[in-house]
């Protein structure tokens, strides 16, 4: 290749464009000033049409946390320790808004779907309870409705009234977090006297069994039950390197606890 061809490819300005998320041409992004965002239908859209799928960086919490917080509201928690983090720039795809009383549901663990028909003009939301179970974006919810529970929390996917009406609508996640949970039992006097009798020897397989039985979660790692028992990242990190104190703590828990569930 001579030269000048290289020197005239160089000045050939290559713009690649990744889109993590799709949003459906029926609908479009809109903006409300200062930091609102969000998405309408632009014409009508039937009952189950898929309307917008979220991708992103995969991250466990920890990492997840280091991200600045716009960029974290734009995301997706699609396991116990891995959240989907929104892309740097806003897309399309990325403003679908949280609502009470929602006309779209999760049709996976990163597809929303229309629960009914949505008319023209209409904003598409969903409930994040569909979705996201851990505590990095829970607000005081203001969407008017009817149904506005006033606050959106990690653990809403707990309310009974939401089970029954989004039944079929969460993520694949929550819906093993409901199945656990169904699963899950109070540690008997048994139980209690098989793990204060086995703490001594093997404190971690102890305590893991007896949270496997507490959390219904039969082949859980110590990671994802540690990760179910203590929302504080500072305690987390001890319990996960096995700190003597935290582990005596944890035990005495599940000791006091019994009967009543953790
Ligand atoms: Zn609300």
């Amino acid at each position: 290749m001579s030269r000048a061809s290289t020197s005239s490819y160089s000045e050939v300005k290559l713009v690649v464009t990744v889109v993590h998320n799709f949003l459906t041409p029926l609908a479009s992004p809109f903006t409300t000033p200062p930091h609102g965002h969000g998405s309408r239908a632009i014409a009508l859209i039937p009952a189950g049409t898929t309307v917008a799928t979220f991708g992103g960086l995969g991250l466990p919490r920890h990492e997840f946390d280091m991200y600045p917080s716009e960029r974290r509201s734009r995301s997706i928690q699609v396991n116990l320790d891995l959240i989907f983090l929104g892309p740097q720039a806003r897309e399309p795809g990325d403003s679908i808004n949280h609502s009470c009383d929602p006309n779209c549901g999760m049709r996976n663990a990163t597809s929303v779907v229309t629960m009914r028909e949505v008319e023209e003009g209409e904003e598409l939301t969903f409930d994040y309870a569909m979705s996201d179970a851990s505590n990095y974006d829970e607000f005081d919810c203001n969407c008017n409705s009817v149904l506005c529970r006033g606050t959106v929390r990690a653990d809403d996917w707990k309310l009974e009234p939401l089970r029954h009406r989004y039944a079929g609508y969460f993520s694949p996640y929550i819906q093993r977090l409901i199945a656990s949970e169904k699963r899950g039992a109070l540690l008997t006097k048994n139980d209690v006297e098989l793990l204060m009798s086995s703490y001594d020897k093997d404190p971690v397989r102890a305590l893991t069994q007896s949270l496997r039985k507490v959390f219904g979660m039969p082949h859980a790692t110590w990671h994802t039950l540690i990760e179910r028992v203590e929302h504080d990242a500072a305690r987390r990190s001890l319990l996960f390197a096995h700190d003597e104190v935290s582990l005596d703590q944890l035990v005495s828990l599940l000791n006091e606890t019994r009967g009543a569930g953790l």
